[in-house]
């Protein structure tokens, strides 16, 4: 295993994807197909705002599947080994994860930028209040109660459904989000950089793009995943394993 050492200048910037809670009991995107019995196109659709606004029934199905699955799993040894890291390295780290499971945090991660947002937190489709913590799994799609009482929930064919706290496909990052990460490259380009990228397909944008983005800045960068994503080649060394294994030693070793 190639070895990954920290000083007291080093930044560590990572990015976890689906694999790294796969440990935790969680189907990655491509799983999920399969435990859900959706096929792929069902499964794009059902990604998207289109998918709850033509088929909301079956659009909180599937998320109120995904919470139940959520709510039942804890966090593994690859997040407890980036906790623990981020005890050390404090203000020079910085996580960027595409999961929408709030794991990384239940395992004592806080400096966490949740770029996909987070399945246990719902908001309107319609108005501007802010999203809020919820567990619930609906049977029937819920409507907003807000907007309801304030009288935008009259027409049957056009309702204002409340939606999970997530970024669906063909929708945007948060803007902040993406300029805290490029301000902590920044301060880490004029020490010492280092990227760290964990069960991720690479196939995801613009999260994929950010290896390129770490070595403009610098850093040596690693991949940790299963099988070998498609940007693979794009970074200095690839780990093959499962992130359950393979953090703990590379970070614990180095630490
Ligand atoms: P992906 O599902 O496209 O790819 C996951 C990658 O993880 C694969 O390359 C696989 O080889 C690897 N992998 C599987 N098990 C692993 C393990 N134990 N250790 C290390 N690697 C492992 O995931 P993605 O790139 O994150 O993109 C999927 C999108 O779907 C993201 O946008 C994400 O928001 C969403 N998603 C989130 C969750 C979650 O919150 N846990 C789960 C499924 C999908």
């Amino acid at each position: 295993m190639p070895s990954l050492s920290f000083d007291a200048r080093t930044h560590l910037l990572v990015l976890t994807g689906a694999g790294a809670s796969a440990e935790s009991g969680i189907p990655t995107y491509r799983g999920v197909t399969v435990e859900e019995g959706l096929n792929e196109t069902d499964r794009e659709r059902l990604s998207t705002l289109h998918g709850l606004l033509d088929e909301p029934a079956r659009f909180w199905r599937v998320f109120s599947g995904r919470r139940a699955k959520l709510l039942e799993a804890q966090p593994n040894a690859g997040h407890r080994a980036l906790a623990a890291l981020e005890e050390q390295l404090g203000d020079r780290f910085l996580l960027v994860t595409q999961n929408i499971d709030g794991l990384h945090q239940l395992a004592g991660s806080k400096r966490v930028i949740e770029l996909h947002g987070n399945l246990l937190r719902t908001r309107c489709t319609r108005c501007r209040r802010p999203a809020f913590a919820d567990i619930r799994q609906y049977e029937r799609p819920p409507v907003c109660e807000i907007c309801q009482a304030e009288g935008r929930a009259n027409d049957p064919h056009d309702q204002p459904w409340l939606r999970p706290d997530v970024v669906l496909f063909g929708e945007n990052l948060a803007p902040k989000d993406l300029e805290r990460i490029e301000a902590f490259l920044e301060r880490g380009a004029r020490e010492r950089l280092v990227y760290l990228a964990v069960g991720t397909s690479g196939l995801v944008y613009p999260a994929a793009e950010l290896v390129q983005q770490a070595h403009r800045a610098g850093a040596e960068t690693f991949l940790v995943n299963l099988e070998p994503a498609v940007n693979s080649d794009a970074f200095d060394h690839f780990i093959q394993g499962k992130a359950g294994e393979v953090l703990p030693e590379l970070l614990a070793t180095s630490a």
